[in-house]
C-alpha cells in the first residue's frame, strides 16, 4: 500500500497570475512529493518495527504518519479545488448549504479568510462537512494534521504555509488569499459536498 503523487489537471501556467508557475512547480513537484515520500517511508518503518518487534520509535512514527499522510491528502485536495476558470460565487446546493450554515456566502468567505489569515505558523483553512449535525464548518488546521473535528471531511482547503505563497506574494498574506478566491473551482467543491453529504454519520 503506497501513496503516489497525483498529476495536476492543468498546466503549470494555468493558475497565473494568481498562482505563479514557479510556485506551482515547486509546491507540487517538491513539497507535495516530499509528503508522499514521507508517508511511504513511514509505512515501511512501521512494517519493519512490526517485523522486528521493536516499537521503540512508535510515538515518532505515529506522528510522522499523521503529518505526512495529512500533508499528502490536503495537497491532493488543494490541487483539485483550484482551476483556471475559477472564482466567483458557488451556486446550487453548495450555495444553499453555505447560506444555511454561515448565513451568507460573504459571511462564509469572511470567516474562511479570517481563519486563513489568523493561522500562527504553518497551516490551512478548511471548509469541512461535519456528518454528526450534517453541516459545514470552517476549521483552522495547524501543520497538516492538527485542530480539526474528528470525522469531518474537508471539501475546500487553502494552504497558508509560506511555501504556498512567499515566492510571489512575500509577506503579504492577504493578497495570496485574494488571489486564491479567483482560482477556486466551485464545481469541484459542489461535487465533493454532494458525495460526502450522502455518507453515514461518524457516530
Ligand atoms: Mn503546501
Amino acid at each position: 500500500m503506497s501513496y503516489q503523487l497525483p498529476a495536476l489537471d492543468y498546466d503549470l501556467k494555468a493558475l497565473e497570475p494568481h498562482l505563479s508557475s514557479e510556485i506551482l512547480e515547486l509546491h507540487h513537484g517538491k513539497h507535495h512529493a516530499a509528503y508522499v515520500a514521507g508517508a511511504n517511508t513511514t509505512l515501511e518503518k512501521l512494517a519493519d518495527a512490526r517485523q522486528g518487534k521493536d516499537f521503540g520509535k512508535i510515538n515518532q512514527l505515529s506522528k510522522d504518519l499523521a503529518f505526512h499522510l495529512s500533508g499528502h491528502v490536503l495537497h491532493a485536495l488543494f490541487w483539485k479545488n483550484l482551476g483556471p476558470n475559477g472564482g466567483g460565487d458557488p451556486g446550487g446546493a453548495l450555495a444553499e448549504q453555505i447560506n444555511r450554515d454561515f448565513g451568507s456566502i460573504d459571511g462564509f468567505r469572511e470567516q474562511f479568510t479570517a481563519a486563513a489569515m489568523g493561522i500562527q505558523g504553518s497551516g490551512w483553512a478548511a471548509l469541512s462537512w461535519e456528518p454528526v449535525a450534517g453541516q459545514l464548518l470552517v476549521h483552522q488546521v495547524y501543520d497538516h494534521q492538527t485542530n480539526f473535528g474528528q470525522g469531518t471531511t474537508p471539501i475546500l482547503v487553502l494552504d497558508m504555509w509560506e511555501h504556498a505563497f512567499y515566492l510571489q506574494y512575500r509577506n503579504v498574506k492577504a493578497d495570496w488569499v485574494k488571489g486564491y478566491w479567483n482560482i477556486v473551482n466551485w464545481q469541484d467543491v459542489a461535487d465533493r459536498l454532494a458525495r460526502v453529504s450522502k455518507g453515514p454519520a461518524a457516530v
